[in-house]
């Protein structure tokens, strides 16, 4: 097993060097190789995806990566910007099916802005695809309108547009992982206006077929937004695109109170993945040793489950998590008052101890 691991920039380095002193205690064999990525690849090889560091991802088996970006490369030529990298490696290789979890943990259902008896217990899957949509779809661009509202007046478009065997895969992988879980899925769409998420709807019915056993239903997008807030757990699997799925995902994100505690995982057909935080580089507590290394600890379990086929391995850190929560260590962004705040390093240091003092209740 190989794994390439890409801290990027901000807490990114500070995160992952803690996830990789869990993973180095579970005594499993596996070989890491770091590169640069982002901000930092862009400093010392002038791109965010050096050729160097996408060959190591390609042949990795899996990518663990921290964060990339800082607002002093805001003005550099998109191309040249470090969240550029990101895209540069869904795309090369071929990452479509993004998991985001939103786990509500027993002992931070405080830290939701939502009521508690909405969210204790929160266990929520949301599936986004991930290279298709209104993102990626041509043609695209400005020019001047010769029909609509004001003709003769400049514009602005993009194109939406998936085809069926994009939405089959992504539907498939739904499906899929409901099987493991609630076996529930509920494919957010726009059927009602946009002619791409009636097709999506369609697609998505059909392939539910072949899993009689996982039950389906179809939201709109709008009131998908308001139930994901109102009754959040009647969620067990969601499924949808790119552009839906970038703003739900992130509003079910922050159900569970802290965006330090969310990971994240991309994969591709043969289960090869990047897995990362769900936050950025968060420059304004960089070297600061406060972030919060959870959300990337608890990446590497995903990474170890789906790519590296060690699932217990993951449980172990997933339990190791909810014990050093059950103990009142919280970092800065997750602690309220009768818990004890520790740094980054004294976190990780709580989850290697946990892991290796077979001290795990839970
Ligand atoms: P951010 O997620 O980096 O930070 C948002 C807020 O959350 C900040 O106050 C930050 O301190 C806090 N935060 C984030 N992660 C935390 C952690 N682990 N522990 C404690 N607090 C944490 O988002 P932003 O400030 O909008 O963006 C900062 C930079 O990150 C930008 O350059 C942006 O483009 C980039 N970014 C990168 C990714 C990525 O690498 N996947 C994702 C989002 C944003």
């Amino acid at each position: 097993m190989k794994i390439a691991v890409l801290p990027g920039d901000g807490i990114g380095t500070e995160i992952v060097a803690e996830a990789l002193r869990v993973l180095e205690v579970l005594d499993l064999s596996f070989e890491t190789e770091s590169a640069l990525v982002g901000g930092a690849a862009y400093e010392a090889h002038g791109h965010p995806l050096p050729e160097s560091t996408l060959k190591l991802a390609k042949e990795a088996d899996a990518v663990l990566f921290g964060a990339v970006g800082d607002w002093k490369y805001d003005k550099l030529e998109r191309s040249l910007r470090p969240e550029q990298a990101i895209l540069g490696l869904r795309k090369n290789l071929g990452l479509f099916a993004n998991f985001r979890p939103a786990i509500c943990y027993e002992q931070l259902v405080d830290a939701s802005s939502l009521k508690p008896e909405l969210i204790a217990g929160l266990d929520i899957l949301i599936i986004r695809e991930l290279t298709g949509d209104i993102y990626f779809g041509q043609p695209r661009g400005r020019r001047t309108a010769v029909d609509g509202h004001f003709p003769g007046a400049e514009e602005a478009f993009d194109t939406m547009r998936y085809s069926r065997p994009e939405v089959e895969r992504i539907a498939h992988v739904a499906f899929q992982a409901a099987r493991k879980r609630s076996k529930r899925v509920t494919s957010v769409d726009k059927a009602n206006v946009l002619e791409t998420f009636q097709f999506w709807k369609d697609i998505v019915t059909e392939v539910g077929k072949e899993y009689p056993d996982v039950e389906l239903d179809h939201m709109y997008v709008d009131n998908a937004a308001m139930q994901l807030v109102k009754a959040p757990k009647k969620f067990d699997v969601v499924v949808t695109g790119n552009m839906f799925g970038d703003i739900l995902s992130d509003e079910a994100a922050m159900l569970t109170g802290s965006i330090g505690m969310l990971p994240s995982a991309s994969l591709n057909s043969s289960n090869q993945g990047l897995y990362e935080p769900s936050h950025g580089s968060a420059p304004d507590i960089a070297g600061k040793g406060v972030a919060n290394p959870l959300a990337t600890i608890l990446s590497a379990a995903m990474m170890l489950r789906f790519s590296l086929n060690q699932p217990e391995a993951a449980d172990r850190i997933e339990s190791a998590v909810k014990h050093v929560l059950a103990q009142g260590l919280r970092t800065a962004d997750i602690w309220s008052a009768g818990t004890t705040k520790v740094g980054t390093r004294e976190m990780g240091d709580a989850v290697v101890a946990a892991i290796t003092k077979k001290t795990i209740t839970g």
